[in-house]
């Protein structure tokens, strides 16, 4: 199934979930972008940061060493506005298909001992991170995955018209 999206995101109507950003062909691949959203836009607060850092090591870790997934993962980190991660795919699935990866992905956290990959020859900024509020962030999302899987709004992003700026560009985020 063909998910191109050509509209842009409204942001004031998004509630947390899983939804494709953008889909790219290259050559014969297709590569798909998703947004995991774990805050509502500009209502809810955001990730703190050290969470968010951490909760990018912990993810990365998980998704990367899944047997049933990581020869699909390209990417995953965190969004600039710290309200959810992009995620990006080999293929071209519907959000729906991610949804028992993402669950036992943030479910994983709550296990985590130590956050991987925090020595000053693996990481950038060896010293924030935060694992304890890296847990609660996972398992409030998971919570809320759980009790919305029902709900076909946690899988598709409200559309809204490409914002072109005053110089004539289409506005992209990612
Ligand atoms: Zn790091």
């Amino acid at each position: 199934m063909e998910l191109i999206q050509s509209f842009s995101v409204d942001h004031t109507r998004i509630v947390p979930g899983i939804f494709t950003s953008r889909v790219d062909h290259l050559g014969g691949y297709s590569v798909t972008t998703y947004d995991i959203r774990l805050k509502r836009p500009n209502i809810e607060p955001v990730i703190d940061v050290a969470a968010m850092h951490s909760l990018e090591h912990l993810i990365a870790t998980f998704l990367r060493n899944d047997p049933a997934w990581k020869d699909e993962v390209i990417y995953w980190g965190p969004m600039g506005c710290l309200t959810g991660f992009y995620l990006i795919l080999k293929g071209n699935r519907a959000p729906r298909e991610l949804y028992d990866l993402i669950l036992r992905a943030f479910r994983s956290v709550a296990d985590a001992k130590e956050v991987p990959g925090t020595a000053p020859e693996n990481c950038g900024r060896c010293l924030m991170h935060d694992l304890g509020m890296a847990k609660w962030y996972a398992a409030e999302f998971a919570a809320y995955l759980e009790a919305n899987a029902d709900h076909s709004e946690i899988f598709e992003y409200p559309a809204a018209e490409r914002l072109v700026t005053g110089d004539g560009q289409h506005f992209y985020d990612s």
